[in-house]
C-alpha cells in the first residue's frame, strides 16, 4: 500500500468520493477554512487552479487526522494551500544567524583548499 503523504489509495478514493458528494449537494463556492471566509467559485473539473476544488484534512495527518471522508472536506485549492502553509511552522532563522562574512565558506569549511571564495578567484580555475 502507498504512504505517500499526498496520498494514500483510501485517500485518493475518498478525496474524489467527498468531491462528487460536495458537487452532488449543491457546494458551488468555497467556503472558507479557519474562520476566514472565501466564496471562490468552485471548479470541480479542472485542477490546479486558484478555484480548484480540492478535499482538504480537517484534522491533519500531523495531528492523527485519517484519510477517512468524514476527516475530508472540499475547499479551494487556494485556501487548501494557505492552510498547508499555516498549519506547518516552518523555522527561520534569526537574520543574525546567516552568515555575513564573505569568507564564511571558508570558515565554516575550515578554511579548506578549493572552497570558493567569493571575490577572489578560484584556486580550482584553469
Ligand atoms: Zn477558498
Amino acid at each position: 500500500m502507498a504512504t505517500s503523504r499526498t496520498g494514500t489509495a483510501t485517500y485518493l478514493r475518498n478525496s474524489k468520493r467527498v468531491k462528487t458528494q460536495a458537487r452532488r449537494s449543491g457546494l458551488t463556492h468555497c467556503p472558507g477554512v479557519d474562520g476566514r471566509p472565501c466564496g471562490a467559485e468552485l471548479d470541480y473539473d479542472t485542477p490546479l487552479l486558484p478555484n480548484s476544488a480540492e478535499t482538504d484534512h480537517i484534522i491533519p495527518h500531523g495531528q492523527g487526522g485519517t484519510d477517512d471522508a468524514d476527516n475530508l472536506r472540499v475547499i479551494c485549492r487556494k485556501c487548501n494551500g494557505q492552510r498547508n502553509r499555516t498549519k506547518v511552522p516552518v523555522p527561520v532563522a534569526a537574520a543574525d544567524d546567516f552568515p555575513v562574512d564573505p569568507n564564511w565558506l571558508a570558515l565554516v569549511c575550515g578554511g579548506g583548499e578549493g572552497a570558493p571564495i567569493p571575490g577572489r578567484s578560484s584556486p580550482r580555475q584553469a
